[in-house]
């Protein structure tokens, strides 16, 4: 496999974060700025939307803008550093295992009431909120229902059915969308520089996911993976197939993993420098080597999760492939997912009845829960592509 560099076509503001980068969330866009203007902002946030709708980076740009003299600017030292993942009073948290333990909690509690000296709000966001066991939740409870004065907590989940109702009649609750399919488009042609044409492909396969977007269109091997992927079905005719593209879909995803984490890592590290006032090739200070360190210490703890995200984004992949047949087959009209596979998915639609497309879809969704739920990724795939081997060809 060939190193995956940093896309060059991205500019380094990319990660600058701010209000700016929230696509299509008008309305929550004017909730947070009114509040971080205000000066007394509730202490307890959820914010919740589908993956995808940006629910970490909303989160972001809400803690630089409660620390920022101008409302969250992107380019002070402070809103550098929330972005660079350096400020000294914001804490982004997400968890590598199935569920928070009470420790990490309790390390939580413990941070949030410690003053943030020299600056204004300290604000602890837990991006998978969803993950805390309810034992773990009760112990948070009490901390966000009496919090010190300058502390300012923000709970992150798919949907707020995501986390104990204790907690979400505490919370002040934001609500993220799906951006539309030209909104992310745009954002792609406007902040990224790509063409349209790439721009409406990437945004479009990617269902509006900025993040997949964004790599889409600037990493060719991941565009070929997703390609492999999503052609799999459409080959697959006998149990020894089925097995075969299983193994393949896993390394697939281990592959889309690493080559994501690598980048992940060296957009961190550029960060990381340009918050420290350090040029590109400059070398590394002894005394902040440790700061280096810890970046790539996180990298490796978040590998493991990383791969899970990555069979998930497969699956999603391979959710699209069957909504497109079910559009093809109940003659919606609607353009598909995968509009430059038309052809070979109407070939697909016709070994399949609308209730066996159905029942593929079922199949995707418990692959998707068995995978979060620790199944090995092989057996998860194995029972899901025997699955879509089409009916008249079963047992052949
Ligand atoms: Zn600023």
């Amino acid at each position: 496999m060939s190193s995956p560099a940093p896309p060059p076509s991205l500019s380094p503001a990319t990660d600058s974060g701010g209000f700016s980068e929230l696509v299509g969330q008008h309305d929550a866009v004017e909730q947070l700025s009114d509040a971080a203007a205000s000066g007394s902002p509730t202490h307890a946030w959820l914010f919740t939307g589908p993956p995808g709708s940006g629910r970490s980076n909303a989160a972001r740009a809400f803690a630089a803008a409660l620390n920022c003299e101008q409302g969250g600017c992107s380019t002070c030292q402070s809103c550098r550093m929330v972005s660079a993942g350096s400020h000294p009073t914001v804490t982004m948290v997400s968890t590598e295992n199935v569920s928070y333990r009470i420790e990490d909690v309790r390390q939580l509690i413990t941070t949030a009431q410690d003053r943030p000296q020299g600056h204004r709000w300290r604000v602890i966001v837990v991006e998978d909120a969803d993950r805390m066991t309810e034992r773990a939740t009760n112990v948070l409870l009490k901390a966000i229902e009496e919090p010190p004065p300058q502390t300012i907590w923000v709970l992150c989940a798919p949907s707020p059915a995501d986390v104990l109702v204790t907690i979400r009649s505490r919370c002040r609750h934001i609500s993220l969308r799906i951006p539309p399919v030209e909104a992310v488009e745009a954002l792609l042609v406007e902040r990224d520089g790509l063409s349209p044409e790439q721009a409406g492909f990437a945004a479009r396969v990617s269902q509006s996911h900025i993040g997949v977007a964004r790599r889409l269109a600037a990493d060719v091997e991941a565009r070929n993976r997703r390609e492999q992927t999503v052609s799999l079905p459409l080959k697959v005719r006998s149990a020894s197939q089925a097995v075969l593209s299983a193994a393949e879909l896993v390394s697939m995803a281990q592959a889309d993993a690493a080559s994501e984490s690598e980048s992940r890592l060296a957009r961190e590290q550029t960060a990381l420098r340009r918050s420290l006032g350090l040029e590109p090739e400059e070398k590394i200070p002894p005394k902040l080597r440790t700061q280096f360190k810890r970046l790539e210490d996180d990298a490796a703890r978040r590998a493991k999760r990383t791969v899970t995200d990555s069979l998930d984004r497969t699956l999603i992949d391979l959710t699209a492939v069957y909504r497109d047949v079910l559009s093809i087959k109940l003659n919606t009209g609607a353009e598909l997912i995968n509009e430059h596979l038309r052809a070979q998915l109407a070939e697909l639609a016709e070994t399949l009845s609308a209730e066996q497309a159905l029942g593929c879809l079922d199949a995707l969704n418990t692959a998707r829960t068995r995978i979060t739920q620790n199944v090995p990724p092989a057996l998860a795939m194995e029972a899901l592509m025997m699955h879509l081997i089409p009916r008249r060809h079963r047992g052949a």
